[in-house]
């Protein structure tokens, strides 16, 4: 059965000169989607990605990943929004790819979080002025 799921993986430093996301297309048979990345040589790093692939293959590439010391947090939504301290400038709306933040009701311009929308690719961090928006990670 061919599943898709999200991760999130973290890098020590030991490992940022490894090709893991090749070895995961070409050992495993998995298509890799990048949501985000930012690894810097020798100082560690994270991912946030998307496999998709065969289950079976899925998992053995996620237990290969565990053996070299990538943590790895599947499924999990690593994006915080606190409902209680947004504004609802809108401001993140337009920086939100996927329109996960969004206006839900234009009549009362209040934005919403559709969790099952969000990529995690934290633009909306950077894009709030109000620090509402912020990753668990
Ligand atoms: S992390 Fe990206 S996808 Fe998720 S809410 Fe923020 S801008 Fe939207
Ligand atoms: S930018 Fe921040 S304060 Fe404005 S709507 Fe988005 S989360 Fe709320």
């Amino acid at each position: 059965m061919n599943v898709s799921k999200k991760a999130y993986l973290h890098f020590p430093k030991e490992m940022t000169d490894k090709p893991f996301i090749s070895t995961l297309s070409r050992d495993f048979d998995l298509s890799v989607n990048i949501f985000r990345a930012m690894v810097t040589p020798g100082q560690g790093g994270y991912l946030s990605i998307e496999v998709s692939g065969e289950e079976s293959n899925v998992e053995r590439s996620f237990e290969y990943l565990k053996t070299h010391l990538v943590e790895i947090h599947v499924g999990d939504v690593g994006l915080m929004w606190n409902e209680e301290t947004c504004t609802h400038c809108t401001n993140c709306t337009v920086h939100c790819p996927p329109g996960a933040l969004h206006v839900a009701d234009w009549k009362t311009r209040r934005v919403s979080f559709d969790e099952s929308k969000c990529i995690e690719c934290l633009a909306c961090l950077s894009h709030c002025p109000y620090g509402v928006c912020s990753s668990i990670y």
